[in-house]
């Protein structure tokens, strides 16, 4: 892409993602889960003086935007992570947190909903009609619910409700997997690891030392292929003494991408009351709580707090 549009887009997405983790804390200390969320930053991995110095000049870059970075020569990566086997150097960004058990915070951010009121119900999305008075109408479990708005927060399928609606939107995915590992003689990660130069990510959960893969371009619904986690799992292990697999099969996902990255979030531009609230790519769990806010704000006549033009439905 032209530097201008990276720069576009990069502005387009500050907004969302600085809001992205005083978003979580609020709600993660109402929901009472503060042991879940580790502010360690996450550290970029190079194994070669070629490649570092494509990581550190991606760093400089990305000094102008105030963050927190420490470059790492071998021993600094030592320091920080004594179970590693030695590498050329590397790249500690301090300023981001992670989750060490998203599944955890989904049921605790559920939980904070029905405490305040909230119905968890389930249905079908696709059976979402539109009554004659306007409203909307979706068949659950418990019998038929009608509202006078409705949200469409179906990821990568999405197009399930917007498709027959008649909305073109080019919502396409990136499939993805991970697998948890235990560690071979109580070694211990102490932060999120990029193996850059590989292509994949090793991270502290609670469940173990997660090896996440990167993308995998193939059908939605296709019957898993997991293969980056058998190729990437060697070199992991060489490079971190991990043990035993902890999960019968890799995870799988589909990460839901729009053409610029960008999710859409605000109202379906031909149908008054539905909203949509999808396509967050590679941040879903990191943009849940702020795209919420922002589509809160639309939903109830509130300033949105931020601006929300560049997500709107119908920039394409
Ligand atoms: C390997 C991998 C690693 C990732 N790591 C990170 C990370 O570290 N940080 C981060 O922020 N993001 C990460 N992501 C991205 C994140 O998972 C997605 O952005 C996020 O899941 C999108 O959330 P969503 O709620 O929009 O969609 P989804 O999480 O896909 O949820 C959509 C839901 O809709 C349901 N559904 C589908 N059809 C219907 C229907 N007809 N009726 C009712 N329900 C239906 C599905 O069952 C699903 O539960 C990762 C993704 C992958 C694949």
């Amino acid at each position: 892409s032209a530097p201008e549009r990276v720069q576009r887009n990069i502005e387009a997405r500050r907004p969302l993602i600085e809001h992205s983790l005083s978003e979580h804390e609020a709600l993660i200390q109402q929901a009472g889960a503060g042991e879940l969320l580790r502010r360690t930053g996450w550290i970029k991995l190079h194994r070669s003086e070629r490649t570092l110095a494509a990581g550190l000049a991606d760093a400089e870059r990305l000094r102008a935007y105030d963050l927190h970075i420490d470059t790492l020569d071998s021993a600094g990566v030592a320091a920080l992570e004594p179970d590693l086997a030695p590498i050329m150097g590397g790249i500690h960004y301090r300023d981001t947190a992670a989750i060490i058990d998203p599944a955890a915070l989904s049921k605790a951010y559920a939980d904070l909903f029905v405490s305040r009121g909230g119905h968890l119900l389930s249905g079908d999305a696709r059976s979402l009609s539109q009554e004659p008075d306007g409203r909307w109408r979706v068949e659950t479990a418990n019998g038929p619910l009608v509202a006078g708005a409705a949200v469409v927060t179906l990821g990568p399928w999405s197009d399930a409700i917007y498709g027959p609606l008649g909305y073109r939107i080019p919502l396409g995915w990136k499939r993805g997997y991970h697998m948890h590992y235990a560690a071979k003689d109580g070694a211990k990660l102490n932060h999120p690891i990029l193996d850059a130069d590989v292509g994949y990510l090793l991270a502290p959960m609670r469940r173990g030392v997660r090896l996440t893969s990167g993308a995998e371009f193939a059908r939605r619904d296709a019957p898993p292929t997991p293969v980056q986690i058998e190729v990437c799992e060697p070199t992991a292990r060489q490079l971190f003494p991990l043990a035993e697999r902890l999960d019968p099969e890799p995870w799988r996902g589909a990460r839901p991408c729009l053409p610029d990255m960008l999710p859409i979030v605000g109202p379906a531009p031909r149908h008054r009351g539905l909203w949509f609230d999808f396509g967050h790519a590679h941040h879903g769990l990191t943009l849940g709580p702020v795209s919420g806010r922002l589509l809160a704000d639309m939903m109830t006549g509130e300033k949105p707090f931020i601006d929300p033009t560049p997500y709107r439905a119908d920039r394409f």
